[in-house]
């Protein structure tokens, strides 16, 4: 017998694949199969399941969805024997949100899991000898409390099969909103807010955006809190000009306390970004005040801000420590969004060059400094893969230390080439993708620089995702 579609299998999981599904190597067909146990158990040796939501030492039955040789994919129809690692997720919405892949898993296997994500990645996509990671890794850096650490949310508004207004999550791999305000990673105040703009909605008529024929007004919302200031921000992403009655509602979202910031950003365009490029401020300010450690930042709604503030504030002490500052170097942080880790290594370098593609975000870095009374800094708007070795050729900038941390695709060969040139003792990586961190890794060893030391740090519990700090230093 051949494993089929919507057959029927029993199977006990003994690994977590990296979308954080469960993987099984088929044990026994299931008992209506019976008949044919003998030839499957032939054939299907060494047959993989994957099995969505199923947690590695689970045994569980499971319905076949799509079948190849020597594969499958399977839903998880009853979970017969829980593993000893499996946790009463706190979302009754875990498996059709595509946000969280690891809530059923102990928080202490999500950060062995994602230990091991790392250092596969690095083996595997890095090429290097396992001993040799293993020799350079430090244990992950966790929390303590892994729930309602995110700051920033954005919520999708649309309609229901019914056509009432909604708001909640993507399901997963879809545009299918998933109409639950009470997210168990967010802030608590998400939910009052959606509450009032539905209530809003509804009472003015405001239409939903519809991705399909590119109708409607309110697109997204996008929410932050700066979680040492306590201060708002709600932007309202809109198809249009202008929302009927705005003002109306930046008073009605001005009564939750804490709220510093409501503006719309305009996006008519049919796209999956989310923001457009225009913000006007209904009421306060444009941004919100925040801070790290002891320096404060300002955020505005077009920048990128890290997700969790207690997470990041062990994320920049360990980049601070690889890269091993005296006073006395200069630094080049590349990919540095408002200037968070430029301004923290700032206080212990002589100098410090940021690079950032967002024009806002180097707006909001120049005035942190400021603010801050940082002055050993200078930012540049611009690709890092094309300031980088402008500044280079044209004014042969120097560089003790570099500091990365790009977005998921990772650096740009030209950026890292650049890098390479440039002969910095140290390169402090950070990566919120191990992919193509060793992708890179794998460029920066081939070319000069010895692997030193790594480290996870779990910016994203409940998810399969996490941000590394990689040390590099040039070989002798
Ligand atoms: N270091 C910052 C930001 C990291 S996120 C922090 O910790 O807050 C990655 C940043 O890279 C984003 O701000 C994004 O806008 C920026 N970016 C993306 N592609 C880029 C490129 N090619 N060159 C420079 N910056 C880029």
């Amino acid at each position: 017998m051949d494993i089929k579609k919507n057959d029927i299998l029993t199977v006990e999981i003994t690994d977590t694949g990296t979308e954080g599904e469960g993987i099984g190597k088929l044990a026994l067909p299931a008992p209506d199969a019976a008949d044919t146990e003998e030839k499957a158990g032939g054939k299907a040796a060494g047959f993989t399941l994957f099995v969505k939501d199923a947690v590695i030492g689970d045994t569980v039955q499971v319905k076949v969805m799509k079948a190849k040789k020597n594969y499958a994919y399977a839903k998880l129809e009853k979970v017969l024997v829980p593993s000893p690692f499996r946790v009463q997720p706190p979302c009754a919405f875990h498996r059709q949100c595509g946000g969280c892949q690891l809530q059923s898993l102990s928080y202490e296997k999500q950060l062995e899991f994602k230990q091991n994500k790392i250092r596969n990645n690095l083996v595997r996509i890095g090429g290097f000898d396992p001993e040799k990671i293993d020799a350079c890794m430090e244990p992950i850096i966790g929390m303590e409390d892994p729930w309602h650490y995110r700051n920033k949310a954005q919520f999708p508004f649309g309609y229901d099969k019914e056509g009432n207004v909604v708001t909640g999550f993507y399901a997963g791999r879809s545009h299918t909103i998933i109409p639950n305000a009470d997210c168990a990673l967010g802030v608590e105040e998400n939910q009052e807010i959606l509450e009032i703009i539905l209530r809003f909605m509804k009472k003015y008529g405001v239409p939903a955006y519809e991705e399909v024929s590119g109708k409607g007004l309110l697109r997204h919302v996008l929410i932050r809190k700066g979680f040492a200031s306590g201060q708002l921000m709600v932007c309202l992403i809109i198809n249009g000009k202008k929302l009927p009655e705005e003002q109306r509602l930046a008073d009605e979202l001005w009564k939750i306390p804490g709220m510093t910031s409501v503006s719309v950003n305009v996006n008519m365009e049919r796209t999956n970004v989310i923001m457009g490029k225009k913000v006007r401020v209904l009421k306060g300010e444009e941004k919100i005040e925040d801070s790290i450690g002891d320096v404060v930042f300002r955020i505005s709604p077009l920048s990128f801000y890290q997700v969790n503030p207690v997470q990041t504030r062990k994320l920049y002490g360990q980049a601070l420590e690889y890269a091993g500052l005296t006073g006395e170097e200069t630094v080049w942080d590349l990919y540095c969004g408002i200037g968070t880790i430029s301004l923290f290594l700032a206080q212990k370098a002589k100098k410090v060059y940021g690079v950032e593609i967002v024009p806002e975000a180097i707006a909001d870095a120049k005035e942190n400094a400021v603010r801050n009374g940082i002055t050993n800094t200078e930012f540049y708007v611009g690709k890092a893969e094309e300031v980088l070795p402008r500044k280079y050729e044209a004014d042969g900038v120097y560089a003790g230390v570099i500091v990365v941390d790009p977005p998921r695709k990772g650096c740009d060969e030209k950026c890292l080439e650049t890098m390479v040139r440039m002969r910095p003792g140290r390169i402090v990586y950070v990566s919120c993708d191990s992919a193509t961190l060793g992708r890179d890794l794998k460029y920066l060893g081939e070319n000069g620089y010895e692997v030193a030391r790594v480290r996870g740090v779990d910016q994203f519990p409940g998810t399969t995702h996490v941000e590394t700090v990689t040390l590099l230093v040039r070989k002798p």
